[in-house]
């Protein structure tokens, strides 16, 4: 089931929230060597382009745009228009599904993402295995088998958070 957050747990939010941020924060420091080695070995030269401009990973690609990664575990979104700068995303919550298709690419890279936040609870679709009934790829999780209520950032600091809960 999914959570909700009643008056009465503001306190256990507030506790809730650190140590999110704290996990949050050393997942940044464990996501730095590996970004920057990917960013070193990319190949494609449209790739390596935006990376030198942006000091950021190229991480997926539509016809409008594209997502980045920092380092920092910052995430933005590049739209494919002149003169366009990198929108840092304040939660990556939408992204997760684009995020889980990293595996093959950067399997490392994309562990360290998908990792239950502290948030994280049971994925009420299919009870935390991340497959549905016909054993396929469940769509409400993107196949994490953990949904969260909380905004998600991959970034401590440096991201502006809008928190809608207390
Ligand atoms: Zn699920």
């Amino acid at each position: 089931m999914a959570r909700v957050i009643s008056g009465s747990e503001t306190t256990n939010f507030r506790q809730e929230q650190a140590s999110l941020d704290e996990q949050t924060k050393k997942r940044g420091e464990r996501l730095k060597p590996l970004v920057r080695k990917a960013i070193e070995g990319l190949s494609e030269n449209f790739d390596t382009e935006l990376a030198n401009r942006f000091d950021a990973l190229p991480i997926a690609y539509d016809y409008s745009g594209c997502l980045l990664l920092r380092d920092t575990g910052e995430v933005s979104t590049l739209g494919f228009v002149e003169g366009a700068r990198p929108r840092v995303v304040d939660d990556v919550r939408p992204y997760l599904g684009v995020l889980t298709n990293l595996q093959k690419r950067y399997p490392e890279i994309s562990q360290i993402l998908r990792e239950r936040p502290v948030s994280g609870v049971d994925c009420s679709e299919c009870n935390g295995t991340g497959k549905n009934r016909w054993n396929l790829k469940c769509g409400p999780c993107h196949s994490l088998g953990w949904t969260t209520n909380y905004p998600l950032t991959f970034c401590s600091s440096g991201t502006p958070r809008k928190r809608g809960a207390p």
